[in-house]
């Protein structure tokens, strides 16, 4: 961090703009088994198709004060929120990781977890369709990656992380299932591949960090609601415990002495 040039920096936060609508197709389309290429934009009550000029992320909404053009009904703030949301995580991993290839793979990490939460936030689910795919993905890259930069066995932290996160969650989910779901188990997989590439002691401060969230999320939802317990996801909180995780890791880590490759550094 440091010595990010601040062009790779401004490229990734528009990227990501860009991306983050992508993320808002994946949000509405995979849930219901649609196309993500096809039909192109509508609006989901006239079902007018969106202007390439409508269709401008963030921007766009703001300017139409979060009405559509052609019926004027309100267009949920979630859409630029989301859009907003990306950019933030690209900027963000774009400081932390932009000065090696290895920022790719954490783009793809971090828009994944965007749209497996807000999926998870509104339908309580989190879709294998979207963490086996991005996981093998996720495999190729940093495997490459890891090679390119002269450290091929690398990988085998990231797997180690993969497989501790796994089991980290899978035993808890054995005992007490009504606690996390297998969707939570399976997405540690992912977030386990990437904590354990940095370094696989990271899983631990990530379930650490995602647990105390989750709990003071839950404990305000509670009060919140009258006191009534009520169901809420937890894979937000494990997707956040990650993320706040990744990018305080050169902390961490120097905190204890602990090394990572340096182009992870
Ligand atoms: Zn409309």
């Amino acid at each position: 961090m440091g010595d990010v040039p601040i062009e790779v920096v401004v490229f990734l936060g528009i990227l990501g703009l860009a991306v983050g609508s992508f993320v808002n197709v994946v949000i509405v389309r995979v849930p219901s088994e649609e196309s993500l290429l096809h039909p192109p934009s509508k609006c989901p009550l006239c079902e007018t198709p969106i202007k390439p000029r409508d269709n401008i992320p963030v921007l766009s909404w703001l300017l139409l004060r979060g009405k559509c053009r052609a019926c004027g009904e309100p267009i949920p703030a979630g859409y630029p929120l989301v859009e907003a949301a990306n950019c933030v995580l690209w900027v963000a991993a774009a400081l932390r990781f932009g000065d090696s290839w290895a920022v790719i793979p954490f783009l793809l990490l971090f828009s994944t977890l965007l749209a497996q939460s807000v999926i998870d936030l509104e339908l309580y689910r989190l879709l294998d369709r979207i963490t086996f795919p991005v996981l093998g993905v996720s495999v190729v890259l940093i495997a490459v990656i890891g090679a390119i930069e002269g450290e091929p066995s690398r990988i085998t932290m990231a797997l180690l992380g993969a497989v501790g996160y796994f089991l980290f969650l899978f035993i808890p989910a054995m005992v007490y299932p009504k606690g996390m779901g297998l969707g939570d188990v399976k997405l540690a997989l992912l977030m386990g591949l990437f904590l354990g590439w940095v370094h696989p002691v990271l899983c631990l401060y990530a379930v650490i960090v995602a647990s105390v969230l989750g709990l003071v999320a839950g404990v305000i939802l509670y009060f919140a609601r009258g006191r009534k317990s009520s169901q809420f996801p937890f894979g937000p909180w494990l997707a956040l415990g990650c993320v706040v995780v990744l990018l305080a890791s050169n902390t961490i880590l120097d905190f204890y002495g602990l090394p990572t490759a340096p182009f992870l550094a």
